[in-house]
């Protein structure tokens, strides 16, 4: 259950393409990742500038292999998140594992990190999935951070206000340096459940065991008190600073608009773990993997806070224009005028980044916006279906929010049908057709 091993699987369904042209890990990787991003395949560079480490990109850039990585069918998708959250399960700490290949003192500057784009503030690491406890050691978190290479021991830490800083607040006061583990190279699973909205006290290594059928294997750090997965490509150990703090960013983030330069606190890496021919995991910020990763397990969020208020909820799709994380497109079958104000207000409260959502009915298909936008068309009146929530909190990944504040306004469009007004008059026209014309016109149209 590593990436090793979902990459051999992808590798037989022809999932992977290897590129072997030489390429420099300054800008030419992430301009090719980008060019394959939207549901492109796993992309493995096998030659990169001045380093034997391959690089791999791509690993969650589609919904399909995410679903392929969990075992199951896009339909049980949510489902399969939500019942892991609820039923998270403690991994088995092993004593040794493939991360323990090759045990080292650290030098960051050989590992090939990537520089993504133009104004960044230089090579950032994107994919690191770091692990960190509480000091009485009741509580255990992971997340995902970017990282900053500082020299050859060092980084920065994006820590947004949420529970590793709490953490690291917690280590602060106590006047001690925070431990972690930085895990780059892990299972799908692992990058899902690090991603994923639960409570502060709940482990997401648990949850990521949940997912993987109770197989993830944890070793215990050599110097820090932290773990990691047994079987990922790269594991940097390292204590988060209580004092030492350096301004990190720019960095694009989910947008796609750089993030602004901030004070952010210091790790120093003390080892470094990692498999003989290790693997490099990149992941370029604000690309389709980005917006996955992020969003995915928040689609789930709403998927369940919506089910609450309303009968049926059929998809929801944090959309590719909102950046995975701003925009929310949620497909209902209503009983009552008035369920899509409730589902509005339910997604909202979900998915506190969330600034615009439409709510749309059953028939209409999430995924494809000219159907969203034909549905505001003709079934959405702003007089009545316009829910405007003015100086609430939402995400300063929105440039147009507040940034210091993080207040915002947002919206909510009721785009179903009023069930006091004609049905007929509602519903979209269809020609009726043969068999017989229906394969002559995909044979026509090449499909
Ligand atoms: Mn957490």
């Amino acid at each position: 259950m590593s990436l090793r091993t979902f990459l051999l699987k992808m590798e037989e369904k022809g999932d992977v393409l290897h590129i072997n042209e030489k390429v420099s890990r300054s800008f030419e990787i992430s301009y090719i990742i980008k060019a394959f991003d939207a549901e492109g395949p796993i992309l493995m560079f096998e030659n990169v500038e001045a380093t034997k480490t391959k690089i791999v990109a791509n690993v969650c850039g589609a919904r399909r292999r995410i679903c392929e990585a969990l075992s199951i069918k896009p339909e049980g998708l949510y489902q399969r998140l939500l019942e892991a959250w609820r039923n998270p399960q403690k991994p088995k700490i092993v004593e040794d594992g493939a991360i323990k290949e090759v045990i080292e003192k650290p030098d960051l500057l050989r590992i090939p990190i990537l520089t993504h784009f133009e104004r960044d503030a230089g090579p950032y690491i994107t994919s690191a999935v770091v692990h960190a406890k509480s000091l009485d050691g009741t509580t255990e978190n992971v997340s995902i951070h970017r990282l900053q290479l500082l020299d050859r021991r060092h980084l920065a830490i994006r820590l947004v206000p949420r529970h590793l800083y709490k953490l690291w607040q917690m280590a602060k006061e106590a006047e001690v340096d925070l431990d972690v583990a930085i895990s780059i190279g892990v299972h799908p699973a692992v990058m899902l459940a690090a991603s994923s909205p639960v409570p502060l006290g709940v482990n997401e290594f648990e949850v990521a065991n949940t997912l993987l059928g109770g197989k993830l294997q944890l070793v215990k750090c050599r110097y820090v008190d932290a773990y990691a997965p047994a079987d990922a490509e790269l594991v940097l150990e390292g204590r988060i600073s209580a004092s030492k703090e350096v301004s990190e960013g720019p960095l694009v983030d989910i947008t796609g608009t750089y993030d602004i330069e901030r004070k952010q606190p210091v790790v120093e890496i003390v080892n470094a773990m990692h498999r003989r021919d290790y693997i490099y995991q990149a992941l370029l910020p604000s690309g389709t993997e980005h917006r996955l990763l992020m969003g995915l397990p928040y689609e789930a969020a709403i998927y369940e806070a919506v089910s609450k208020v309303v009968p049926k909820v059929k998809a929801v799709n944090l959309s590719v224009g909102g950046g995975g994380w701003l925009h929310a497109i949620i497909s209902i079958e209503k009983q009552l005028d008035g369920d899509g104000k409730n589902a509005l207000l339910a997604a909202f409260a979900a998915h506190p980044s969330l600034k615009h959502a439409v709510v749309v009915d059953s028939d209409i298909d999430v995924f494809k916006i000219a159907d969203v936008e034909w549905a505001i068309a003709t079934r959405f009146q702003a007089a009545e279906d316009l829910l405007i929530i003015e100086n609430v909190r939402g995400s300063t990944l929105d440039s147009s929010a507040n940034q210091e504040t993080g207040l915002t306004s947002k919206m909510g469009l009721d785009a179903t049908k009023p069930l006091t007004k004609p049905k007929e008059k509602f519903e979209r026209a269809r020609i009726p057709a043969s068999k017989r014309v229906e394969e002559l016109t995909r044979k026509m149209l090449g499909h």
